[in-house]
């Protein structure tokens, strides 16, 4: 499934991960860096305004847009890149699609002195200058890819080609629960943090655990972290929060899991979109870091075996739960985030005396002048 070339890379990456990742060293710099660098614990806040109006369920979210960059994602970051500096790699490298892994990846990289080389298409380029020039002022190389869609497919295209180029000086840094093995488990064990930190803070809240825990799904990664503090707790529900973008039909939306079926695509076996010629589907979301039309291997895994349940929320719903948090909590969320919040506005009127934790992946700076533009300030929702 991989192509032959990238096999023996992948291969070192693996040995590298099972053999450094247990030491004294590695795990005491990156719980330093977790605390002093981006700012962890990150809290859970009572969402008590949002419960009231909602009635039913009480509302927690465990808030990743206070980590440092705004997002979960640089709890990965910072840990491939301290992967990198113990293998002795000067360089980091990725794809990104609308610039939110870019900018995570190229902070771990000023941060850890290494090089760090981006590839990004040509009309993700034009369409989010703000990120382009947050990797530029942290030193990283964005590298434009102008052929086929110029979108982000193209964009891991031309990464793994540089890639193999330099292999030997560079680590290939993915940004999701996704890709070949062992990036899908070694990404869910650096955002174990954030289950591990909700699970102490909801019990020193409340007294007890959430009956629901829930979070938006792209790649997966904020939902692997999340869920992993909460996989033996068997009265917990989880809830895997899809795109369902404009509508069910194929090419409209992101449901990967509602909607895919088993197949192939980056080199992993996973659940997959696909159109009429069993190739990756066109997929279409408000939330840029939700649009993939594979997901996780795990979350196909736990889909299956019925240990957490997937959904979906609609732009609309993101949208409305978008402004709604801002304005009654003080949270301007991520539009991926918002289809967490949106879940948790759908399901609490039904479970009064319940509680429900949410993922807040991350802060929505990043997409208010999109939101505004195309949709004032939610009057016509
Ligand atoms: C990238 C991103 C996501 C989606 O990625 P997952 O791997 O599914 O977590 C969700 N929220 C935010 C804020 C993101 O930047």
């Amino acid at each position: 499934m991989l192509p032959p070339p990238l096999e023996p890379h992948f291969k070192e990456i693996r040995e590298a991960y099972d053999r450094i990742s247990k030491s004294a060293d590695f795990i005491a710099e990156l719980r330093h860096i977790r605390k002093h660098f981006q700012g962890r614990p990150t809290p859970v806040s009572y969402l008590k305004n949002l419960s009231e109006q909602c009635g039913g369920a009480q509302i927690y979210a465990k808030r990743e847009d206070l980590n440092h960059t705004g997002a979960h994602k640089l709890n990965h970051c910072m840990g491939e890149g301290l992967l990198a500096k113990f293998m002795g790699k000067k360089k980091l490298m990725a794809e990104t699609g609308a610039g939110q892994h870019g900018v995570a990846l190229a902070t771990a990289a000023a941060y850890f002195g290494l090089e760090c080389e981006i590839h990004m298409g040509e009309i993700d380029i034009a369409k989010e200058a703000p990120n382009v020039t947050r990797m530029k002022l942290l030193g990283a190389e964005v590298v434009p890819v102008g052929f086929g869609g110029r979108s982000l497919k193209e964009a891991v295209d031309s990464c793994f080609g540089s890639y193999m180029e330099q292999a030997d000086r560079a680590l290939f840094a993915i940004g999701s629960v996704v890709g070949p093995h062992p990036f899908p488990m070694m990404v869910r064990d650096f955002q174990h943090v954030v289950g591990v930190e909700a699970r102490d803070q909801f019990l020193e809240m409340t007294g007890g655990l959430p009956d629901i825990v829930a979070a938006c799904v792209g790649g997966g990664s904020n939902a692997m972290g999340l869920f992993s503090g909460f996989i033996d707790d068997d009265d917990v529900e989880l809830y895997g929060v899809e795109p369902m973008g404009t509508s069910s039909k194929l090419g409209e939306h992101a449901a990967t899991i509602t909607f895919g079926e088993d197949g192939d695509i980056h080199g992993f076996r996973t659940m997959v979109l696909k159109d009429e010629n069993g190739e990756p589907a066109p997929v279409h979301t408000v939330a840029s870091g939700l649009d993939y039309p594979g997901v996780g291997p795990e979350h196909a895994h736990l889909h299956r075996t019925g240990k957490a349940n997937y959904t979906a929320c609609d732009d609309k719903e993101a949208l409305n739960a978008f402004f709604t948090v801002s304005r009654t909590e003080g949270i301007i969320p991520a539009l991926e985030s918002a289809h967490a919040v949106a879940f948790a506005m759908r399901e609490a009127p039904k479970h009064p005396g319940k509680s429900i934790l949410i993922n807040m992946s991350g802060r929505g700076d990043k997409d208010i002048d999109y939101v505004t533009e195309n949709f004032g300030f939610g009057e016509d929702l």
